[in-house]
This record gives C-alpha cells, sequence and structure tokens, in this order.
C-alpha cells in the first residue's frame, strides 16, 4: 500500500460532497454553495490505514454531458485524470433523482463508490434503505454515511481502497438498453468508433455513441478536430435516428435515454431498496397501472389474454385483405402462363418466381396486421412489463432477466428477428447468460416462421389463432427447458442480479405505429424480393433439371398415342391430363432437389416429411420463408393442370402424404430446428464458431427427436 490513490468526490450539487471533503482530509474550509463562484476542483490530503490518499472534491453536477461548466470540470476530470475510484455522494433523501448520475459513471465505466449521505434525514423521514440490495443490484460498494458528523467516513474509505486495488484501475463501462430504437444504432456507432479508434483512448465506445446521441457539444467538438470524417458519419446517424425518434415516438434521442435510465432506476427501487417512496410524479400514472398491469396473479393472466387476442385479431382481420393478395397472385399467374411461350422461362415465372415469391409475399396483410399491433405493445411500454413479469420465470431456468429483451426480439410475441435478438444479448453482463441466452432466442417465432405456420394452421387446423398461440408457448418451453439444461450440464454457473428498465407508460401516435409497422413488413417484402427470389429460382432450377431421361418421355409420349386412338373425346382429356400430371411428378422426383429430398427420406420418414418437405427444409436454412415458398414451386410444378389456381394450403390439405401428425411434426420442426444461415454468422461473432456450430447441429437433432415424437404420438392419438 505504498502508492498514492486518488479518490474524486462527485455527486449532484448539496449532497454533502464539500462536507464530506472537509470530514476527510481535515481541512478547514467553508461549507457552502456560491453558484459561480468557482468551477474549480479542490484537492486534500488523507490517510487511511496507512493508505495515503489523495481526495478531489469535484464540483456538483446533475449529469455527464457537457451542458454547464460544472459537468465539464467533473467530467474531464474523471475522463482525463482517471482516479482510482469516484466516491459518489448521494443525497439519499433522493436517491432516484442522484442515482441518475451514478448510473452515468456507471456507464463511463470508472470503478464507483456510492456514499449514502444524508441517512440520518432519511432515517428521520421514518425510511429504509437497504443498501446491501443496492450495492447488490448496482454491482458496486454502497455505504451510509452522515458527512456532517463524519459517521460512516472511515467505512467509506475502507471500501475505495479495497474497491479500487480489486479494479486495479481496470474501467468496466455498465450497458443499459435504450430500446429497440436507439439499440441497433448505438451498436452501429459503436462499430463505427471501434474502427478509426475514434476518441476512444479516453472512454468506452458506447459512451461516445451515447454522448453523440445526447448532442453533447464537447465531445462531438473534439471529435471533430481529431477525425472530421468519422464526426460527420456520426452526426449523420444522429440525425437520422432523431429524425425517426421524434417521428415516431415525439420525442428527442436525449429525453429517450433519459426515459430509459430513468426507467432503469425505477425498477431498481421496485426491487424494495426504499421503503415507501415516491419522488417522480411524472411516473405516477404509469405506477398506478403497473400496479393492475403488473401485479402477482393479475399481471401474467392479462399478458396471457393480450397475447391470444393478438392473434386472434390479427387472422380475423388479415383474413379478407389475405384474399385479395391470393386472388392477384393466381390471376397474375394465370396472365403470365397465358402471355409467356410454354416452357422453361414460363415454368421459370410461374412455378419458380410467383410460386415461391408470391407464396411469401401472400402473408403481408396478415403480418402487417399482427406487426401493428406488436408495435403498440412496444411503442406504449407494455412490452418493457412483459420482460418484467417474466424476469422470475428467466431466472428459474438459468437465465437472466435481461434475457427477456432479446427473446422478445427474436420473435418472443412472433414476428420478431433473431439476428437483433442475438444482438440484443449484449446488454447482459455474465458470459454465461448471455451464452445461454443467445443459443436459446433462436427457438422463438421469429417473422419468416410466421408464414409458415399461418400456411400449416390453414391448411390442417380450424382455429389458426389457437394454433400460433400454442406454436408461440411452445418455443418459449423449449427454449426455457433448453437454458436449463445447458446451464445445469455445458454452460454451468452462478447467476447474477438484474435491474429491469421500466420506462413509463406512453399513448402511441397513430403515425408512430404505421411507420413502425411499415418499416417490419418492408423488410420483410424487400428479403422476398431480393434473398427469397434468388433461392426459389434456384431451388426451381434444382426441381426442374435434369428432367426425364428419353426413353422414359417417349414411354409418355406412346402412352399418349394409345390413348388418342383408344379413347373417345371425354375419357380422353381426362386420360391426357393424368398422364401429364404423371409425368411432371416422375420429372420433379427425377431432378436433383428430388432426389436428395428422396435420399433424405429414409431419415426424415420417422416424422413424416416426405421429400418436398426435405427440400423445404433444407433451403429454410437460408432463410425460414425458403419453407413456403419452395412448397409452392414443388406443388405447382407437380400439377401441370392450368385450372388449379387454388392457394398453397389447399393443395397441401388435399395431398395424401399429409396429414395433422405431419402438421404437427413439421410445426415443431420448423420452430426448433437450426437457426437460419445469417443468425449462425451473428451468433459466431457473439460468442464463436464452435457455439455457432453447436446451435445448429444440436438445434436440428433436438427438433428432429421430437418432431419424430410428435409425429408418432398424434398418429397414434387420431389413428391415422
Ligand atoms: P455540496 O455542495 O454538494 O458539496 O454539499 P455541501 O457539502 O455544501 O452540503 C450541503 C448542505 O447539506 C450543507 O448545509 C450541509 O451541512 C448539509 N449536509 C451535508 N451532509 C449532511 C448529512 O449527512 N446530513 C445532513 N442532515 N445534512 C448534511
Ligand atoms: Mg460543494
Amino acid at each position: 500500500m505504498d502508492k498514492q490513490l486518488t479518490l474524486a468526490l462527485a455527486g449532484n450539487p448539496n449532497s454533502g460532497k464539500t462536507t464530506m471533503y472537509n470530514a476527510l482530509t481535515g481541512a478547514r474550509q467553508r461549507v457552502g454553495n456560491y453558484p459561480g463562484v468557482t468551477v474549480e476542483h479542490r484537492e486534500g490530503d488523507a490517510r487511511h490505514n496507512g493508505q495515503d490518499l489523495t481526495i478531489v472534491d469535484l464540483p456538483g453536477t446533475y449529469s455527464l454531458t457537457a451542458y454547464t461548466p460544472e459537468e465539464l470540470v467533473a467530467r474531464d476530470y474523471i475522463v482525463e485524470r482517471r482516479p482510482h475510484a469516484v466516491v459518489n455522494i448521494v443525497d439519499a433523501t433522493s436517491l432516484e433523482r442522484n442515482l441518475y448520475l451514478s448510473l452515468q459513471f456507471m456507464e463511463l465505466g470508472v470503478p464507483v463508490v456510492i456514499a449514502l449521505n444524508m441517512m440520518d434525514a432519511v432515517r428521520k423521514q421514518g425510511k429504509e434503505i437497504d443498501t446491501a440490495l443496492l450495492s447488490k443490484l448496482l454491482g458496486l460498494p454502497v455505504v451510509e454515511t452522515v458527512a456532517r458528523t463524519g459517521d460512516g467516513k472511515h467505512a467509506l474509505l475502507e471500501e475505495a481502497i479495497r474497491f479500487s486495488g480489486e479494479k486495479q484501475g481496470q474501467w468496466e463501462p455498465l450497458t443499459i438498453s435504450y430500446g429497440p430504437d436507439l439499440d441497433p444504432v448505438i451498436h452501429q456507432m459503436e462499430t463505427v468508433i471501434e474502427k478509426h479508434d475514434f476518441l476512444t483512448g479516453r472512454a468506452p465506445s458506447r459512451w461516445v455513441a451515447i454522448k453523440f446521441l445526447e448532442n453533447d457539444e464537447q465531445v462531438v467538438k473534439m471529435g471533430a478536430r481529431q477525425d472530421a470524417e468519422t464526426t460527420a458519419t456520426l452526426t449523420k446517424m444522429t440525425e437520422d435516428v432523431a429524425r425517426h425518434c421524434r417521428s415516431t415516438l415525439k420525442i428527442s434521442p436525449e429525453s429517450l435515454i433519459a426515459d430509459y435510465r430513468y426507467g432503469y432506476i425505477a425498477s431498481l427501487m421496485k426491487e424494495g431498496v426504499v421503503r415507501a417512496v415516491r419522488p417522480q410524479a411524472r411516473l405516477q400514472l404509469s405506477d398506478q397501472l403497473d400496479k393492475v398491469l403488473t401485479q402477482q396473479f393479475m399481471g401474467p393472466a392479462i399478458m396471457i389474454g393480450i397475447l391470444y387476442t393478438i392473434f386472434y385479431a390479427t387472422f380475423t382481420l388479415g383474413e379478407i385483405p389475405m384474399g385479395w393478395v391470393e386472388n392477384f397472385f393466381s390471376w397474375f399467374s394465370g396472365l403470365a402462363t397465358s402471355i409467356l411461350p410454354e416452357g422453361m422461362l414460363q415454368s421459370m415465372v410461374v412455378d419458380g418466381i410467383i410460386g415461391g415469391v408470391g407464396g411469401v409475399l401472400g402473408f403481408v396483410p396478415l403480418i402487417m396486421v399482427m406487426f401493428m399491433m406488436i408495435a403498440f405493445l412496444e411503442d406504449s411500454g407494455y412490452m418493457a412489463r412483459m420482460a418484467y413479469m417474466m424476469d422470475r420465470v428467466m431466472r428459474a431456468f438459468g437465465l437472466h432477466g435481461s434475457s427477456v429483451m432479446p427473446f422478445i426480439v427474436s420473435g418472443g410475441i412472433a414476428g420478431g428477428c433473431a439476428v437483433p435478438g442475438v444482438m440484443a444479448t449484449r446488454t447482459l453482463r455474465s458470459p454465461k447468460e448471455k451464452l445461454a441466452t443467445v443459443l436459446t432466442a433462436p427457438f422463438m417465432c421469429c417473422g419468416a416462421k410466421v408464414p409458415v405456420i399461418i400456411l400449416i394452421s390453414a391448411a390442417f387446423f380450424d382455429n389458426s389463432a389457437s394454433v400460433m398461440f400454442w406454436t408461440v408457448i411452445g418455443g418459449w418451453v423449449a427454449a426455457l427447458l433448453v437454458a436449463k439444461l445447458l446451464r445445469s450440464t455445458v454452460i454451468k454457473g452462478e447467476s447474477t442480479p438484474f435491474v429491469m428498465e421500466l420506462p413509463p407508460y406512453r399513448m402511441p401516435t397513430l403515425k408512430g405505429l404505421l411507420i413502425h409497422t411499415w418499416e417490419r413488413a418492408w423488410s420483410y417484402i424487400k428479403k422476398a424480393g431480393t434473398v427469397i427470389l434468388g433461392i426459389s429460382i434456384l431451388i426451381w432450377a434444382m426441381m426442374t433439371f435434369p428432367g426425364l431421361p428419353e426413353t422414359k418421355v417417349a414411354d409418355y409420349e406412346a402412352q399418349r398415342t394409345t390413348a388418342e386412338s383408344t379413347l373417345s373425346a371425354e375419357g380422353l382429356e381426362q386420360r391426357l391430363s393424368e398422364l401429364n400430371n404423371l409425368e411432371s411428378q416422375e420429372a420433379l422426383r427425377y431432378s436433383v432437389a428430388g432426389k436428395i429430398g428422396t435420399a433424405m427420406e429414409s431419415v426424415t420418414q420417422f416424422a413424416g416429411f416426405d421429400w418436398r418437405t426435405n427440400i423445404a427444409l433444407v433451403g429454410g436454412f437460408a432463410a425460414k420463408e425458403v419453407i413456403v415458398s419452395t412448397l409452392g414451386t414443388a406443388y405447382s410444378l407437380g400439377e401441370v393442370d392450368a385450372e388449379e389456381t387454388e392457394g398453397l394450403s389447399k393443395r397441401l390439405a388435399a395431398d395424401p402424404t399429409w396429414s395433422v401428425a405431419t402438421a404437427v411434426a413439421l410445426l415443431v420442426f420448423v420452430m426448433l430446428y437450426a437457426p437460419c444461415f445469417v443468425t449462425v454468422v451473428v451468433i459466431a461473432r457473439e460468442t464463436s464458431w464452435k457455439w455457432a456450430t453447436f446451435s445448429v447441429v444440436f438445434n436440428t437433432g433436438f427438433a428432429f427427436a421430437l418432431s419424430v415424437i410428435a409425429y408418432q404420438f398424434t398418429r397414434a392419438v387420431m389413428g391415422g
């Protein structure tokens, strides 16, 4: 203990910093706030148990964004001089307001020790603070003090010395989630910042990104001096997201950030840190609502009810426009057939493109209805409550409260995407809990699985909403059980405490809802027009070539000639169309894809999957929508009758190789098998290729085992 340690006292104005400074250094200085007199910091010496200390009294601030000279001085001192620890003097009589600053120190990453000052006043108010709980939730030492009498000052120094010794000058920034609007942008900005080594010598990259979003003039100016180009890029990103936030949420990024910080603190308070305090008037309505909506028993019941209502409304409201779109595509396919000359091109356009991409696009109206309702949950702040309620459940399965958001983003309510879902796991501090979340989030019902579920339920079940509901629930059950399995075997370890962000409720604006809905629907449409289109053509080619050998073609030709010479006009027509169908069926089976699919049947038959489904599932690894487009192409190629313009679901229902058991098995398999290719890459980036490979192999094996069970069981029960 020979090295001089520097401790910086920081906190809100009037929290008692100077009083504490005097108590620690023994200096005789006047206590009091003279606004504008000085924004310089003062330094004094102290000694504790043989350890020499430099104590710095920083000016009082409410935040660390450069809005005032005080804030600049305090921040510059911490960032440039890097004290061994910040001793954050907190006025415990208004804990929530004061913790707002503490949170910002934590986001910066500097080691922080919290002094809960004015504890005498707190006790006088008849309140109690659970210091141990607060310390556990924040992950840093918390000491009760009364600066005026010097109470607790020794314990404070003790903890500060111990904690800074433990941290060894390492900064560990806290990552707070700023919600679905800002998180992806912050992440992109971080990537830019890290790539250009932008201001990172001083502060964590995430912190720099957030400062840009908060329009911190000093950081922007400093950045412009160092690297004008990167500054321009970041400013542009900031402006874009600011415009987006204003038009959808009617709020600036700064206020949104502040909301999430207060939300973070509010939920921390909810854990029971203080008994009987409610200082923030703004949050009172939210609190009233939360009394009902997150109540222990009523809350989950309401949540399940809302979930079911969403699916029910999706199908009842979405059915009508979906019919229009389906009719449009049949008309379009008829038109293409009549315009294009018979042959390869016609087949590619009608069977490959319209049959494949059209099948995927047919679900746009339904998906938009559902996205709209989910956007309502998101924009209103209810989604955060769902996460809050799920926290206890998550913990029971070895996950973390912060795992809920990645799950929901991945499609926890249906319609998300595992790619941002996996990225959202960055808010998890424990690597093991993060890994468990990354590996189980792909079991959620992402937007690409939705059309598969709709297709299957329309073909084989009466109540599509119920099917959707139970499929989504099934995804959760599988995710939780697998998480539990992983956490008790390959990724065993302690669970970490959790604080959940609860932003205040807000009435969503219609414009905001429309924009959010459209954004998602558009990315779905765009994907159908690009990736899915490409894969559809590829799969069409695989299903078309090499074509039947000449002897076979000649054989069919001979049969036709025989029919023509022996049958009457009426019987002839029927016989000819029968022969045509048989021929194209056989050609399909003879194609590259047909052979691959057929070879797989020896295994997949136990789950009831025939060769067409096999191809669809293999294609689904590229993107799950491909399952629908591939089945569309296969069934369109397999039948040449121009009359059959009915939808794919009717074709499936009419196919004798399909049954309810096949449908159930397919639903199970699609929900659980390997994540799509892009997700696998993201998993590798967030963890390692080892775990990415694991998720492909394990999920597929797990999915197959369960779908075999589902198939055999359903068949036994239904007697089929
Ligand atoms: P600073 O400007 O933020 O450093 O705060 P000061 O040290 O100037 O303190 C502000 C006021 O709070 C002064 O009147 C102090 O006497 C009072 N004060 C400081 N610490 C305590 C404490 O622990 N209990 C009580 N009741 N008052 C305190
Ligand atoms: Mg002072």
